[in-house]
């Protein structure tokens, strides 16, 4: 018998177990603080899991995690070194990130942010609109959910970039890499999207440099981690007028407390981290996929690379 202990705050236990039941029936599933005998736990399903609880566990083979970024489980000090930590990737996922990425864009593309305002004041203000074939949208990292926002993006017509660590290409898409790339591409878009994992490298991104980089008036939208954005920088940018407004769905502290500048900020827009919600029916055939592969002794799909940090 093989057997799964899920521990999350905030995922829906019950959903989860329907649909592990669905995608592999031979598991045995259990919950935390529900998990009975530890040693007889084979994979940790986890999700910001109490810390301690994966090292608790004498013969975990794996831990599967609750989400693409994995900044959850390194978070735990008592976290087994040499244990296999398995990304979240899921084409639902990709696509629930992009659709956000796309209204996020098209928010601010379409002036949504300027006719809210004007309708407030009871005024019929007509906007002239921009001609979208001459609009660049950047993507900072083009990986499972960047190169799908990239994907969605060019095909509504925008000229879109992207930006990952090492050289790429991708159809349609002007690719950029490297430190000297990112300041290439971000001189050449009105819009730029952050689809970052939070690394050593990538923390504090999108800071000064960044976006005094970006034409004037310029858009950002951050779907990755609140760790990419340094909020002082953001809000000199917005009160100068570099930058046009922000969409926020994350924050460098969750939930944003209440007295953060943010909140009441006429050019901010924010949402509480919902831009991609993990579907236990869809991510529960790469959860089992997974499972059976290592127990055929073949390595897990998206391990998580310790070297890179992602
Ligand atoms: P992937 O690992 O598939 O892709 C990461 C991309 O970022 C790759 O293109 C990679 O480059 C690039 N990258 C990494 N480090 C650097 C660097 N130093 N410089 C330039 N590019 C870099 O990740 P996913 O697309 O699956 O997920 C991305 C992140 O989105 C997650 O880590 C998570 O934090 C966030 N997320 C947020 C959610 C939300 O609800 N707000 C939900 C889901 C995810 P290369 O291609 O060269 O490797």
């Amino acid at each position: 018998m093989t057997t799964i202990l899920m521990a999350s705050h905030q995922d829906p236990v019950d959903l989860w177990r329907d649909a592990l039941a669905m995608e592999m029936p031979e598991l045995e599933f259990r919950a935390h603080p529900d998990g009975g005998n530890l040693a007889e736990i084979d994979y940790a399903l986890v999700y910001w899991a109490p810390h301690g609880l994966i090292a608790s566990l004498p013969n975990v083979k794996a831990v599967l995690s609750i989400a693409a970024g994995c900044d959850h489980i390194l978070a735990d000090p008592q976290l087994p070194p040499h244990l296999p930590i398995v990304r979240m990737v899921d084409d639902f996922l990709a696509a629930m990130m992009a659709e956000y990425a796309v209204y996020g864009v098209l928010h601010f593309h379409r002036d949504m942010h300027y006719y809210r305002r004007e309708q407030l004041q009871s005024q019929w203000s007509r906007a002239w609109p921009l001609y979208t074939p001459d609009t660049s949208v950047g993507i900072l990292g083009l990986g499972a959910i960047g190169g799908d926002c990239a994907r969605k993006l060019g095909a509504l017509g925008f000229q879109v970039h992207g930006w990952s660590r090492g050289p790429k290409s991708m159809e349609g898409v002007i690719c950029h890499h490297g430190p000297d790339g990112l300041l290439e591409m971000a001189r050449q878009c009105r819009y730029l999207v952050c689809v970052l994992p939070l690394t050593g490298e990538t923390r504090g991104i999108i800071n000064e440099r960044l976006i005094s980089a970006m034409p004037k008036g310029g858009f950002i939208i951050n779907i990755a981690r609140g760790g990419h954005q340094v909020d002082d920088d953001l809000l000199a940018g917005l009160d100068s007028g570099q930058l046009g407004g922000v969409f926020l769905d994350v924050f460098n502290q969750e939930p944003l407390p209440s007295e953060h500048p943010f909140w009441q900020h006429e050019k901010v827009w924010l949402t509480p981290h919902v831009a991609g919600e993990l579907m236990p029916r869809s991510c529960a055939k790469s959860v089992a996929a997974n499972i059976r592969r290592i127990e055929a002794g073949e390595p897990a799909l998206d391990l998580f690379d310790k070297e890179r940090g992602y």
